[in-house]
């Protein structure tokens, strides 16, 4: 199939033997790792190739210049077109849609396609509701039976323009030639998730209004072309500050957020036997508690904890309290306990935050 393009498009023999060497390597890099096992495909392109989305579609263009476009000459097929997976097919007589699902599903064995019919003079396709009239279609907005209206919530610690992205799509409802009542459903749809997920109706009723202007100037000026993208960490609102001094230069800024659900998720790499983390020593006369973090073994901050009780070294609060009232401490297994194990850094602050508020409500 490569050759056959190549040799369309590039008369040179010895540059399509050498591209077809290195898409062959590329291509034959298809293993995974699953259990400590390697698999290697047997069919098809490797998951998360950044070639395999095009080697698809540059097969699936092959197939149709082969098979659907003779379908198209011979009218066997009236109208025809095709998004990825998804294809929309017109044809006059009912009876043939098996037949032409059947010729479709010979084409390659590995290439299986399944027929959705209309129904109630209406089908879906990609993001679109095409419902058949007497003499015109009306078109509306699909939004698949699995569609949670969930964004990520408007108090959420993510940029604003990542927030608001998920509202973006209202640039379809403004574009595609839609009825006004289908216009207005979608509306009523996008304001719904908009208020389920804290956001003001203002905001989304000015990203409409943009939007709209945006659609009246199509061509980006030459200002915009020569704008260079780069990314910023964002840990919070007061990375604006920075980012203002970039105005009106043509360094235009994308947030990068940190907070990521894989990082929340996978585990933080820690001694299970001597974990660092949160702890809380208690007083054993008053049972007062004190938290404090370490980065070390905690047993270790433990025994540091005691040596300043002995040295008599005010640098803890714990000895401090202890000496100052003649209270008892220890032993260990009596006095220290974990409360959180976790490794330095900014989540380590904010998990004992968290604890000395708790044992301060308590008291
Ligand atoms: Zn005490």
């Amino acid at each position: 199939m490569a050759k056959f393009w190549l040799h369309k498009s590039l008369n040179n023999e010895e540059m399509n033997g050498q591209i077809i060497l290195l898409l062959n390597t590329v291509v034959e890099q298809n293993y995974f790792q699953y259990n400590d096992q390697f698999f290697k495909l047997a069919k098809g392109t490797a998951m998360g190739s950044p070639i395999s989305g095009t080697i698809a579609e540059i097969y699936l263009q092959h197939t149709e210049n082969e098979y659907i476009k003779q379908w198209l000459d011979s009218k066997e097929i009236c109208y025809y077109k095709c998004y990825v997976d998804d294809i929309i097919l017109y044809n006059q007589n009912k009876t043939q849609a098996e037949q032409i699902l059947h010729n479709i599903n010979r084409i390659d064995e590995n290439l299986q396609y399944k027929i959705t019919t209309k129904e109630h003079r209406s089908i879906n396709f990609l993001d679109l509701t095409i419902h058949r009239k007497e003499n015109n279609i009306d078109i509306s907005i699909y939004s698949k039976a699995t569609n949670t209206d969930t964004t990520i919530h408007y108090l959420s610690n993510h940029p604003f323009e990542q927030k608001i992205a998920a509202f973006r799509y209202i640039n379809r409802m403004i574009t595609l030639s839609i009825s006004q009542a289908n216009r207005n459903m979608e509306w009523a749809t996008i304001i719904s998730t908009a208020k389920n997920n804290g956001f003001p109706e203002n905001i989304i009723r000015n990203l409409r209004t943009k939007l709209a202007l945006k659609k009246q100037k199509q061509k980006p000026t030459t200002k915009e072309l020569n704008q260079k993208w780069v990314p910023f960490t964002f840990f919070g609102p007061a990375i604006r500050r920075i980012i203002n001094l970039f105005k009106g230069s043509n360094i235009k800024i994308a947030f990068r957020t940190t907070n990521m659900i894989h990082k929340q998720l996978s585990k933080e790499p820690f001694n299970i036997q001597n974990p660092s983390g949160i702890y809380k020593l208690k007083c054993n006369t008053c049972n007062k508690i004190y938290v404090g973090q370490s980065g070390r073994a905690i047993d270790i901050r433990y025994k540091e904890q005691i040596r300043y009780v002995r040295t008599n070294n005010p640098q803890s609060a714990y000895a401090i309290h202890i000496l100052q009232n003649r209270h008892e401490y220890g032993p260990s297994n009596n006095t220290l306990q974990l409360l959180k194990a976790c490794t330095k850094g900014m989540r380590m602050n904010c998990w004992e935050a968290m604890y000395i508020q708790k044992f301060h409500q308590k008291e």
